[in-house]
């Protein structure tokens, strides 16, 4: 039967520990995809935050959940056209500390600007950021891209990272096809303290 691709196994991750009601933030919504499964984890009560530096992501990503409003399935969805790195001054300090899941697609958006890319500072910065507004028990997911160009040494720089989270504060899991060292990967780290 296979594995879990990469992208189903962090949703099943995301999944197990956000409930009706949670904050949740999508660190690069693009097309939306990830931004609209968290949408209908936290259902109308919940709130989602959807990072993009690309306009054309912003209005795909609200295109995308439209449809929930009809069906009065919308979140509050706080759409920031901004970079990631600002992740802690965009959420509202009331729900620092109190955020479910962060979830991250690097690279860059298929179909759009290749050039406009994830930079490893500034996904370094948003992910420690997103663990610092995390609730103890919450957790970050980033898809890594190692196969793209410039993305090997972001995704090498991500792991080196997540591997030196003291161990008291964080647990950080690598999921990774063996035979396939081009392929995209996944770490996830979960906030304890
Ligand atoms: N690589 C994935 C898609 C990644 S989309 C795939 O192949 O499916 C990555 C998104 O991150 C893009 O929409 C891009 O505009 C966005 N992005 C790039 N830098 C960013 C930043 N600093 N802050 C927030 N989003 C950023």
């Amino acid at each position: 039967m296979g594995f879990l691709s990469v992208l189903s196994m962090a949703h099943r991750l995301v999944q197990e520990r956000v409930q009706p009601g949670d904050a949740v933030i999508d660190g690069t919504c693009g097309n939306g995809v990830d931004t609209l499964f968290l949408a209908g984890l936290t259902g109308p009560r919940g709130t989602v935050y959807a990072f993009d530096v690309q306009e054309q992501a912003i209005a795909r990503t609200r295109e995308r959940l439209a449809p929930l409003a009809e069906e009065g399935r919308m979140p509050s969805l706080r759409a920031v056209l901004d970079s990631h790195a600002r992740i802690r001054e965009h959420v509202e300090p009331a729900l620092h500390g109190k955020v479910g899941a962060a979830m991250f697609n690097f690279g860059y958006l298929p179909g759009a600007d290749p050039s406009v890319i994830t930079q490893t500072r500034s996904s370094i910065d948003a992910l420690e950021a997103a663990l610092g507004v995390l609730r103890p028990g919450g957790i970050v997911t980033a898809v890594l891209y190692p196969g793209h160009e410039g993305g090997d040494a972001e995704a090498a720089a991500i792991e080196a990272w997540a591997s030196a989270l003291p161990q008291v504060a964080a647990q950080t899991m690598l999921y990774r096809m063996a035979q396939k060292p081009t392929a995209p990967y996944l770490i996830a780290v979960e906030k304890r303290t």
